[in-house]
């Protein structure tokens, strides 16, 4: 099964990604994490990547679509993967949609997370994630079962650095001129799916999974 959430930033695309892996089998395939997994790695994309991080802005659709085609080529992503956080405009969509059909597979479902943006910073700002899996966490909404260690792999929760009140507004403004206009783009293709991201975290879950079945 080939899936993939979308939602603004904060809309819990991470948080729910988790749950899919663990019923389906399939990968996450979450491009903010390969990016910040090249910034610790100190490669030249990374480093690259991190200047419009760190504003809040999009990374250049060239250097997204390459990381995607690199991770998709990966034998884990034979049976089916999670999309999150990809694609982000319009460009990387299609750049997906002929890499996919170039491999002969489509996209069975977009999850579209509904939140809107007056949640949106509370979620951000109070979210501490796992540097190791990715694991995403809320000091209030979601807290780990153990402050300060991550559920999955015990390793110490941080905060991300472009979690602040000040970034959000940016990120906010890419999701809505950049992202939001790929909602009438899955929806022309007969693939999209809404979810009430406000709903409580298992609730959300329980509406993805009767959509997935
Ligand atoms: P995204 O991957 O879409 O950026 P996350 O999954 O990291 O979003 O979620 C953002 C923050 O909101 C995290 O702190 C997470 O724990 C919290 N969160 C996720 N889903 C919910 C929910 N349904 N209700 C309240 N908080 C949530
Ligand atoms: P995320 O972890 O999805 O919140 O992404 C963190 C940051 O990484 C974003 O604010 C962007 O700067 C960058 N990023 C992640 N995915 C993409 C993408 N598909 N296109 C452009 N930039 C991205």
């Amino acid at each position: 099964m080939n899936i993939m959430l979308f939602g603004a930033p904060g809309a819990g695309k991470g948080t729910q990604a988790k749950f899919l892996i663990e019923k389906y089998g399939i990968p996450q395939i979450s491009t903010g994490d390969i990016l910040r997994a090249a910034i610790k790695a100190g490669t030249n994309m990374g480093l690259e990547a991190k200047r419009f991080m760190d504003e809040g802005k999009l990374v250049p659709d060239s250097t997204i679509i390459g990381i995607i085609k690199d991770r998709l080529a990966e034998s884990d992503c034979k049976e089916g993967f999670i999309l999150d956080g990809f694609p982000r405009t319009i460009p990387q969509a299609e750049a997906l949609e002929l890499l996919m059909k170039e491999m002969g597979i489509s996209l069975d479902r977009v999850i579209s997370l509904n939140v809107p943006d007056e949640l949106i910073v509370g979620r951000i700002t109070g979210r501490r994630v796992c540097p190791k899996c990715g694991a995403s966490f809320h000091m209030e909404f979601n807290s780990p079962k153990v402050e300060g260690i991550c559920d999955y792999c015990g390793d110490k929760l941080v905060q991300r650095k472009d979690d602040t009140a000040e970034t959000v507004v940016s990120r906010l403004d890419a999701y809505h001129t950049q992202t939001a206009p790929l909602f009438d783009f899955y929806t022309e293709r007969n693939v999209m799916s809404e979810v009430d991201g406000t709903k409580d975290v298992s609730d959300v879950k329980e509406d993805i999974f009767k959509i997935l079945g």
